[in-house]
């Protein structure tokens, strides 16, 4: 692979540095090796942290503000933590997927934020197949075809009576075994209104590998990102912060939808600029016009 310029000569500023990253579900499994390999970063979680006052998946707390903000406001709580500068945090967003209802989508961010250099860089991921889903079902219902899609015991589950508020009714976490799966159903529909249990996948990192392989993919993704050194500043994090669609199409020379460049920016100073498609695509199918193919 080619080595692009601003990852080559200078030595990395956060080489031989601490992070702190706030989890308290072993995200550090995904982020902290690629850091440490990428970057010279050395990801420290300090211990008796409680980020579920944040917000948590479950509802029990909402969450306040964007999923960027609460990011950010979780890093803080870690480098506070920590008694570090550079803080490091995650945060997910599950529900329907915005093109294709019924079909359910992730997005994951990280954030880094340095308050020596007042300098936040942040990188997200979309997944396409999370585990994330839910059944209402009564004691005695055949699960069996639900259990098997979302992958339990592997995955996690959470189970509660159907249709109360998750602030005040009994919750039960991290469940990965059939007969506490079971017994947890019977308790929940006894609890509920209709008789019926809530059971949804549990969507922490510890009880669920498919989000821990999307954080192992948005953390390779973010290292690389941090590596990239801005060419006029020497910030770390420097990389793709916009697109700008009109790709011209093959047969017309039309702008289509497609994305033609790619907008790099520093999270530090002013510089941008505008760069061909990574992938060297330089004319859009006419089937993505809309004279060609109206
Ligand atoms: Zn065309
Ligand atoms: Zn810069």
């Amino acid at each position: 692979m080619r080595l692009e310029p601003e990852t080559q000569a200078r030595p990395h500023p956060y080489a031989g540095g601490q992070a702190a990253l706030a989890t308290m579900h072993r995200k550090e499994r995904a982020i902290a090796p690629t850091l440490a390999e990428q970057v010279g970063l050395q990801v420290i979680v300090p211990r008796g942290l409680n980020t579920d006052r944040l917000g948590t998946f479950t509802g029990e707390t909402p969450r306040a503000g964007t999923i960027e903000e609460a990011a950010i406001a979780k890093a803080r709580l870690g480098m506070d933590a920590a008694g570090l500068p550079l803080g490091l945090a995650n945060e997910g967003a599950y529900g329907p997927h915005p093109q294709i209802p019924f079909i359910a989508a992730g997005v994951e961010l990280i954030v880094l934020v340095d308050d020596a250099r007042g300098l936040i860089v942040k990188e997200h991921i979309i997944e396409e197949a999370p585990h994330y889903d839910h059944a209402v079902v009564g004691a005695g219902d055949d699960l069996d075809a639900f259990l098997v899609r979302v992958e339990f015991p592997e995955t996690g589950l959470i189970v509660r009576p159907n249709g109360r508020d998750p602030i005040d009714a009994p919750v039960r976490k991290g469940i990965r075994e059939q007969n506490a799966l079971m017994a947890a159903i019977r308790d929940a529909a006894r609890e509920a209104v209709d008789g019926k249990a809530f059971v949804q996948t549990d969507m922490r990192a510890h009880v669920n590998p498919r989000r821990m392989a999307t954080l192992t993919r948005l953390a390779e993704r973010f290292a690389a990102r941090l590596a990239r050194l801005c060419p006029d500043c020497g910030a770390p994090g420097y990389g793709m912060v916009d697109v700008e669609s009109g790709l011209p199409c093959a047969g017309c020379g039309a702008p289509s939808g497609l994305v033609r460049f790619e907008v790099f920016g520093c999270a530090a100073c002013d510089r941008h600029e505008r760069r061909p498609r990574a992938d060297g695509l330089e004319a859009a199918d006419p089937r993505h016009c809309h004279l060609c193919n109206p």
